[in-house]
C-alpha cells in the first residue's frame, strides 16, 4: 500500500487515563457509554472502539445505524452498541437481529418495532428518549403514557432498555435554568414509570458536561463524547473542575496527534509571491518547506497566512494560502530541514505543542467540528 499524505496517532495511555478520570468523577457502578459518532469525533471509529475496550469501556453510542455497523465490526462480543439517532424503518430488523439498542421517540415506531421483533423471534432493545425541553428528538409528553403501556403489554418482545433525554447546552452555566428544568421533567417521567410499575433497565441523561459538572444528573449510565478524547466541554466546565479539584484529581489528556512530512524544500527570493495570488510576498530571502496536504485533507483554509506547524521542535509559520492539497511554511530560521522531515500539525514535538484549540480560535470552528471533519481516509495508528 502506498503512503497517505498525513497520519493520525492515538495515544492508548492518554485514553486510559481519561476513562479512569471520568470513572472517578461519576463514581462506581455507573456505566460509561463511549460516544463514537462522527468517526469517533474524527479519531477513527474502528481504532478507537478497540482502544476504548482496552481502557475498560463496554458500551458505545452512535448517531446512526451506519456508524453502529462499523462499531459492530470493530467491537468484541461483550460490548453493546446504542443508536441515538437515525435508524431507518427498513433497518429496524437488522438492529434487532444484531442486538443493537436504539432510541425510540415516536409512539408509532413501537408497533413497527414489535412487528419486526415478532418476525425475528428476538427481543428488541429500546431506549425511550423523552422530550424535556431541548426540542430536538424526544417523545412528546402525551405519548409517554401510551408508550409505557405498550412496552408493558409487549414485554416479551421489547425490552425497556432505557429512559433517556439530552440536555440542550449543559456546557454553559448560563443555561443552568434550562438544564434544571429538563432534569425536573425527566424526574417526573421516572415517577410515571414507577406509577405504571415499569422501570427502565438504565436511566441516562448526562453528556460530558453534565457528568463532569452536575453530579445529580448521573444515573445508571453516562454518555461521554468530547471529554474521553481529552477535551473539556467548555471553559465553564473546566473552571468548575479547577475550583472543585483536590490535588489527586488528575486531568484530561489529548489522545490525538496529526503528522505529515516535508515534501519539498525550496528557496524564495525577496519580492516573490508564494503560492496562489499575492497573499504572501517574501520580504527577505526565504527557505520554504512544502506540506503535502491542504483543505481537502481537513486542514482548515482559514489557517492561510496564520498558524504554524512544528519542524525539529520549532514553529514554522504558514506562508500564503492553504491550497486543496498543499501549503507552504517558512523554515528560514530552522537549520537542516530536509525532504522527509517529520512535521507535527497537531500535537507535541520536543518542547512545543500545537493544540486543536489554536486552530479553532482562528477558524471559529468548534473543537469537535474541526476534528469530526478530518477525512476518514487518513490512516490512524495507535501508539503507547
Ligand atoms: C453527542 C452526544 C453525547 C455526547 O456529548 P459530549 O458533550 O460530547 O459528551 C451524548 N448524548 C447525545 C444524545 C449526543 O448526541
Amino acid at each position: 500500500m502506498v503512503r497517505h499524505s498525513s497520519r493520525i496517532e492515538l495515544s492508548q495511555s492518554s485514553l486510559t487515563s481519561n476513562i479512569n478520570f471520568i470513572k472517578k468523577k461519576v463514581g462506581k457502578g455507573v456505566r460509561i457509554s463511549s460516544v463514537v459518532k462522527a468517526n469517533a469525533y474524527g479519531h477513527g471509529i474502528e481504532e478507537f472502539v478497540k482502544m476504548a475496550e482496552k481502557a475498560g469501556v463496554n458500551h458505545f453510542s452512535t448517531a446512526s445505524a451506519f456508524e453502529a455497523e462499523t462499531v459492530l465490526e470493530a467491537k468484541s462480543d461483550s460490548s453493546d452498541v446504542m443508536i441515538m439517532g437515525i435508524l431507518y424503518s427498513e433497518d429496524i430488523g437488522w438492529a434487532i437481529e444484531n442486538e443493537i439498542e436504539f432510541y425510540v421517540f415516536n409512539y408509532d415506531r413501537l408497533s413497527l418495532v414489535l412487528k419486526e421483533a415478532q418476525k425475528l423471534g428476538k427481543k428488541a432493545k429500546v431506549h425511550l428518549e423523552v422530550e424535556t425541553g431541548a426540542n430536538r428528538t424526544g417523545l412528546p409528553e402525551r405519548e409517554l403514557s401510551p408508550s409505557l403501556s405498550f412496552l408493558k403489554k409487549y414485554q416479551n418482545h421489547i425490552e425497556f432498555t432505557g429512559l433517556c433525554t439530552h440536555f440542550g447546552g449543559a456546557e454553559s452555566f448560563s443555561n443552568q435554568f434550562k438544564i434544571d428544568k429538563q432534569h425536573k421533567k425527566y424526574k417526573e417521567y421516572l415517577k410515571l414509570c414507577k406509577k405504571k410499575s415499569l422501570m427502565p433497565k438504565t436511566r441516562h441523561i448526562a453528556c460530558s458536561a453534565a457528568a463532569l459538572a452536575y453530579p445529580d444528573t448521573v444515573y445508571d449510565m453516562v454518555r461521554i463524547g468530547v471529554s474521553q478524547y481529552g477535551f473539556w466541554p467548555s471553559p465553564d466546565i473546566y473552571y468548575k473542575h479547577i475550583q472543585d479539584a483536590n490535588k489527586s484529581n488528575g486531568a484530561l489528556k489529548r489522545i490525538f496527534s496529526w503528522k505529515t512530512d516535508v515534501m519539498d524544500v525550496r528557496d524564495v527570493v525577496t519580492g516573490e509571491f508564494i503560492g496562489y495570488g499575492t497573499a504572501y510576498q517574501a520580504t527577505h530571502d526565504m527557505k520554504v518547506a512544502v506540506m503535502p496536504l491542504g483543505y481537502s485533507n481537513g486542514y482548515p483554509r482559514a489557517q492561510s497566512n496564520r498558524g504554524h506547524v512544528l519542524i525539529k521542535g520549532k514553529k514554522a509559520p504558514i506562508v500564503g494560502l492553504i491550497n486543496m492539497n498543499l501549503f507552504m511554511v517558512d523554515v528560514s530560521h530552522i537549520d537542516g530541514v530536509e525532504v522527509g522531515e517529520e512535521v507535527v500539525l497537531v500535537g507535541r514535538q520536543k518542547n512545543n505543542t500545537i493544540n486543536i484549540s489554536s486552530f479553532t480560535q482562528v477558524t471559529q470552528l468548534l473543537n469537535a467540528e474541526m476534528l469530526s471533519r478530518l477525512p476518514a481516509a487518513i490512516p490512524r495508528k495507535v501508539v503507547k
